[in-house]
């Protein structure tokens, strides 16, 4: 127990998924904080595999994005088989996101690739595992904190004088407990938290009637299954979801009858915390898709349904998260990603209230964000669920005669996508508009709504030309401002190119001549100046803060000359001093580094049309519009930079923050 310390700001019980990503948003932003958990190490097992777009996005800004689509089967659909036949074949619309499919990833590699990740980041000496947390206090006061009890659990690693980590053998363990205080804790503990409990929060809801079965196996079909699709096989009244996963194998999910209809009775009642045998599988895949042979059965289980959503996820000074907070069945795959979201939600909360100096109102909203979430996937997901499951009478017929033709609906299709990819989630207006703002551009990517990617460019002054996705941008701890300056293109300013025009339109000459670019510039200065005043800059902050993006726009696709490195200096050079004159511009009235501001220009026209700011922008009437984007990649507030109620409003905000 002597590597345990006394104090923590932040005690994070679980290492599971949600834990993880948590730790993560916490050690990027320097927080000092404890992982624990009574388990050695992270999971073995595949459990949740379907990992959503959003949480994928999430992925990409923790730096695991590509190690997570390595080891992904991508899924670009959803069949339904009915009575051995093709009732439904469903290709996902494809959402706004860079990673527009869900991603099979057994939760092994998940948890592997976020504690690699984790240790990466430096976090080592954060998490202490296996200890398990027997007890919780909770203060009432804000200043009296939390403060736990804990056991080392045999095979806690102790370091002798030679620095070597050696297992403590069971047979020798005497368990020591200690007592560790802190500021804030999170439930990160899955369905039966401890934390939860501690704080006395209800868990309303029920447990489901019949038990899932859960088994990897290698399987030769009766019928030609997609390796690429979600495969739901429906006949005599049950259902046999199949994915796919790496290496020729398959996941079954199904449900164990606790009922007494069919000749599947099994009367031993512990029957049902058996995992799942070849044969029982064999008899079951048989009874759905004739002439399946379950050639091997690598790992299996079960486990009971239930459907509830937390009454809180925070009490005083603790919060609850993940499974923790929500359990529902897993249709749609959306468990363990709902978990992951929330961490992301809740870290740099936690850290801008830890570090940041920001007030600690800031963290109620996690829970009015969060909950409406939670409540609603617990909701979709049980409505209609055990008739869907046993797929017999009116719900089978429908599924024959109906579902096709709602899929081939384009609006249905995108509607269904969309929820499904968890990018459509949108967080309510703040009680006092301090995280999430009210609407200034009417028609455009409201706050509250995930900020959506784009293409941009940019120009290195080592390698010239390069181009970017807003979202790698926007993948740091800090918050983000954009700054968007429409420049006017003519018949001539097309010919020469956006690049070519905007070097003359920034400069003093043309900048004259076409004020409205020369006064957006103004307006971005002054409002980058009162913004970085507040929250600071990643060069001064650099675990908070807010990175400025100017981002110049002709509001649709447009030439761009490129500026590439020769031996005798830049290719376009002149359009490179001319940016770099624009960054000294804002550097001597802000007094910012080189990385506090960058600048892009919006290749595509995507910016404008992917925040729907088409009509609102207008070169010669408002020239410029400002989105300020959280550091979990949600639109805070936003408005046309000569809307003065609305950069005041957001300026406000700020006030009440820090
Ligand atoms: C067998 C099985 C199959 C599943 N299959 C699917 C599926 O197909 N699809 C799907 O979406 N979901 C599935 N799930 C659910 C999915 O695994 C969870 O939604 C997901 O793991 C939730 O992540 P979490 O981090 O919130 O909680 P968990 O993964 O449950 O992590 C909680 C952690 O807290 C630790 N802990 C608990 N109490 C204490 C304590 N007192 N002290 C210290 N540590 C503690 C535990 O050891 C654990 O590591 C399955 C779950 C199981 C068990």
């Amino acid at each position: 127990m002597d590597g345990l310390p006394a104090w923590a700001d932040v005690i994070i019980v679980g290492a599971g998924p949600t834990g993880l990503v948590l730790a993560c948003e916490l050690q990027r932003r320097n927080v000092d904080y404890l992982l624990l958990d009574r388990e050695e190490y992270c999971v073995t097992s595949s459990r949740a595999l379907g990992v959503q777009a959003r949480s994928i996005e999430i992925f990409e800004d923790l730096g695991v994005v590509e190690e997570a689509l390595a080891n992904g089967v991508q899924m670009h659909g959803e069949r339904l088989f009915v009575d051995g036949a093709v009732a439904v074949d469903w290709d996902f619309d494809k959402c706004d996101s860079p990673y527009a499919y869900p991603l099979i990833l057994e939760q092994s590699e998940t948890e592997r690739i976020l504690f690699t990740r984790l240790l990466e980041l430096g976090g080592k000496d954060c998490i202490k595992r296996p200890v398990e947390v027997k007890k919780i206090h909770i203060g009432r006061l804000p200043d009296e904190g939390v403060s736990v009890m804990v056991e080392a659990l045999p095979g806690t690693k102790e370091v002798d004088d030679d620095q070597v980590e050696t297992h403590v053998p069971p047979e020798e363990f005497v368990p020591p407990s200690k007592t560790i205080r802190g500021r804030y804790i999170v439930g990160c503990d899955g369905a039966r938290s401890i934390v939860r409990k501690a704080c006395g929060i209800p868990f309303p809801g029920s447990t489901l009637p019949n038990e899932f079965i859960v088994a990897d196996v290698r399987i030769k079909w009766g019928v030609p299954n997609e390796v690429n699709k979600f495969n739901l096989m429906s006949a005599n009244g049950r259902m046999i979801c199949c994915l796919p996963l790496t290496k020729n194998r398959w996941r079954l999910i199904t449900i164990r009858r606790t009922g007494v209809s069919d000749g599947e009775i099994v009367l031993d009642p512990s029957y049902y915390t058996k995992a799942p045998t070849r044969e029982e599988l064999q008899t079951l895949v048989q009874k759905v898709v004739p002439g399946s042979l379950i050639d091997e059965v690598l790992w299996g289980s079960c486990y009971s349904i239930n459907s509830r959503c937390a009454a809180a996820f925070k009490h005083h000074n603790a919060f609850i998260a993940g499974d923790a907070a929500h359990i529902h069945p897993p249709l749609g795959h959306q468990g363990m990603n709902v978990g992951i979201q929330d961490a992301h939600n809740l870290g740099w909360k936690l850290a801008l209230v830890v570090n940041g100096g920001a007030m600690s109102s800031l963290l109620d909203t996690y829970d009015q964000e969060r909950r409406p979430v939670g409540e609603s996937i617990v909701y979709y997901t049980s409505v209609g669920y055990k008739e869907l499951i046993e797929a017999k009478g009116w719900v089978k017929w429908s599924m024959k005669n109906v579902l096709p033709m709602v899929f081939s609906i384009n609006a249905v299709n995108r509607a269904l996508s969309h929820s499904m990819s968890m990018t459509s989630i949108r967080y309510p207006p703040s009680l006092d508009e301090t995280l999430v703002g009210r609407s200034h551009i009417p028609g455009a990517i409201q706050p509250g709504q995930r900020a959506p990617d784009a293409y941009l460019g940019m120009i290195n002054e080592k390698r010239g030309t390069e181009f970017v996705r807003l979202h790698q941008l926007l993948a740091t701890p800090h918050s983000s401002l954009l700054l968007l300056v429409r420049v006017p293109m003519t018949g001539e300013s097309e010919q020469k190119g956006f690049i070519g025009w905007l070097g003359e339109m920034l400069g003093a000459h043309q900048a004259r001549k076409d004020p409205g670019v020369a006064r957006a510039l103004e307006s971005a200065v002054h409002l980058s100046a009162d913004v970085s005043r507040r929250t600071g800059v990643p060069s001064r902050s650099p675990h908070t803060g807010t990175r400025l993006l100017l981002i110049f726009t002709a509001g649709k696709a447009s030439i761009v000359p490129s500026v590439t490195r020769r031996k005798d200096g830049m290719e376009g050079g002149s359009l490179l001093h001319m940016l770099q004159n624009v960054h000294q511009h804002f550097a001597r009235s802000i007094g910012l580094s080189r990385e506090d501001l960058l600048i892009a220009w919006d290749v595509d026209g995507e910016v404008v049309k992917n925040y729907k700011l088409a009509t609102q922008l207008d070169p010669f009437d408002h020239s410029g519009a400002f989105v300020s984007i959280r550091p979990d990649g949600y639109v805070s507030h936003h408005g046309l930079m000569d809307d003065h109620e609305a950069t005041d409003s957001y300026i406000a905000a700020l006030d009440k923050l820090f």
